[in-house]
């Protein structure tokens, strides 16, 4: 016997497969849907789709935008001789939540993992050298603590090494493991302060 409807097991099965839900939490959000006025899930619905059909990759960084450039990118009063290098747009907004550091980034979309067949190709490496043609005195490498974005942090060091820009890496502080965007204001500007030169 089916315990629910074949529309409401659909809803359950598709939410599931989002981060950090499981069956439970599946369960719980699908019923609070069915009983929401029809205007707000359309509204939902729609905000979902919108967002899919209009954010991009901003031209120069790479992070996700609505625009050509994003609000960093098209600040003339940010340091493009300095990038800072991370692994997901919500790592930059961490960094820019600080209101501490002036540079410009760079957004890999990921980390480079042999483990689950994650190469270089498969991350913006290629978009990162190619801005290193530009005037660029430093490229910070703020990936996360973890095996993957160690892994990432090291090839980009040697990577970038011969072209005599100066390459460093934000220091301990952010614990082992750790994902950026969970870490405290202070934490980050510490790490960031006492980054070192690989
Ligand atoms: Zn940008």
């Amino acid at each position: 016997m089916e315990l629910y409807s074949g529309y409401i097991g659909k809803l359950i099965e598709e939410l599931e497969r989002l981060p950090g839900i499981g069956t439970k939490s599946a369960q719980r959000m699908a019923f609070y849907l069915i009983n929401l006025p029809p205007e707000r899930v359309k509204r939902l619905a729609d905000t979902i789709v919108e967002a899919k059909e209009n954010v991009r990759y901003c031209k120069e960084c790479y992070t996700l935008t609505d625009r050509e450039l994003c609000p960093v990118c098209s600040n003339a009063g940010r340091d493009r001789s300095t990038i800072m290098v991370l692994e997901n747009t919500r790592d930059l907004a961490a960094y820019e939540k600080t209101g501490k550091y002036n540079g410009v980034y760079h957004v890999l979309h990921g980390a480079i993992s042999p483990m689950i067949g994650i190469g270089p190709q498969d991350i913006k490496l290629k978009e990162l050298i190619q801005r290193l043609e530009g005037d660029v005195k430093e490229v910070i490498i703020a990936t996360n603590s973890s095996l993957e974005g160690e892994t990432t942090a090291m090839y980009i060091s040697k990577l970038i090494k011969p072209t005599g820009i100066k390459v460093t890496r934000i220091a301990s502080g952010v614990p082992v493991g750790g994902d950026l965007e969970y870490i405290d204001e202070v934490t980050l500007l510490r790490a960031l302060e006492g980054r070192i030169e690989l």
